[in-house]
């Protein structure tokens, strides 16, 4: 296996993960300060990188799911941080189980595959940390600022002074922000993308895909795009009630988030947390009504 790609802005170092990111991998940060080195999650190619990864002193978590803790097997005397809202997550998986919130035979089969693929071990002994922490790593410091929405706990992560922001699964794909899980929130994931945009930095390293943008004006508008996703997804939904009028079940059926063709455990699942978002937030500005039945409808 080739040693994966990389890019440096001072002590920060991304490697990239296989197709710069693309779920299952992801990209790995290793900041280099001159007391402790730190990595932000530990995607898959972390198993690929070698000493940056093995020697890391201190793992920030920006946010807690199986494809950025596929590295943290190989760290079991590093040091473990995470947000206090997705702290549990990484501590057992009981936590996991109720982050994703997915129905019990889907987390029996999830497990097993995150075990094989993600190599999938809970950190008991992981700490939480809040919005505003910073670690001062010698010469360099971190900073974490909660960014919710995807995960409750997710946060962007930023290095001072050179400006450089890990915004994690803030990813900016075409596929556009995840909520389908338990605790995300679209409310909140609104938010975070009226804000990420003014995080002092002047690198932005996502987890996935997009890897890293050194320009300003391809941030702004790679952020719109990526939001404009949510605004075609609530368009579905709408399009959907206007064929005819159908309940939650008929609605996951047709899927908003994921193309017919996508076979992952927790689709389902997903889709009906996502859907039911969008149906609360168009229920309350009453362009569907929600019948006794259990059926939407277009007002
Ligand atoms: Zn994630």
């Amino acid at each position: 296996m080739n040693a994966p790609a990389r890019a440096d802005f001072g002590p920060v170092t991304v490697y990239f993960g296989e197709k710069t990111g693309k779920y299952p991998d992801g990209n790995q940060v290793v900041v280099h300060g001159s007391d402790t080195l730190a990595v932000f999650d530990t995607p898959q190619v972390a198993n690929r990188v070698g000493a940056d990864v093995d020697d890391a002193d201190l793992v920030i978590l920006g946010h807690v799911h199986e494809d950025h803790v596929a590295g943290l097997h190989r760290l079991p005397r590093a040091t473990v941080h995470a947000h206090e809202a997705d702290l549990e997550a990484v501590r057992s998986w009981d936590g996991l189980s109720r982050h994703y919130g997915y129905p019990p035979e889907v987390l029996v089969g999830l497990r097993k595959k995150i075990e094989r693929d993600f190599h999938y071990v809970p950190r008991p002994d992981a700490i939480g940390y809040s919005d505003g922490a910073t670690w001062d790593l010698g010469g360099v410091r971190v900073r974490a600022l909660h960014m919710p929405g995807h995960t409750a706990g997710h946060c962007v992560l930023l290095v001072e002074p050179q400006g450089v922001a890990f915004i994690g699964d803030i990813d900016l794909s075409s596929f556009g922000p995840y909520y389908g899980d338990a605790t995300s929130s679209l409310a909140q994931f609104r938010r975070t993308l009226a804000r990420v945009e003014d995080v002092p930095a002047r690198v932005w390293i996502t987890s996935h895909h997009k890897g890293v943008i050194t320009e300003r004006p391809a941030f702004l508008e790679a952020v719109r795009a990526f939001a404009a996703r949510i605004d075609e997804r609530e368009r579905r939904v709408l399009d959907l009630l206007a064929e005819r009028p159908r309940t939650l079940d008929e609605l996951v059926a047709c899927r908003v988030m994921y193309k017919p063709e996508a076979d992952e455990l927790w689709i389902d699942s997903a889709e009906r947390r996502c859907i039911s978002q969008h149906l609360d937030e168009l229920v309350a500005a009453a362009r569907v009504s929600a019948g006794p039945d259990g059926v939407y409808r277009r007002t």
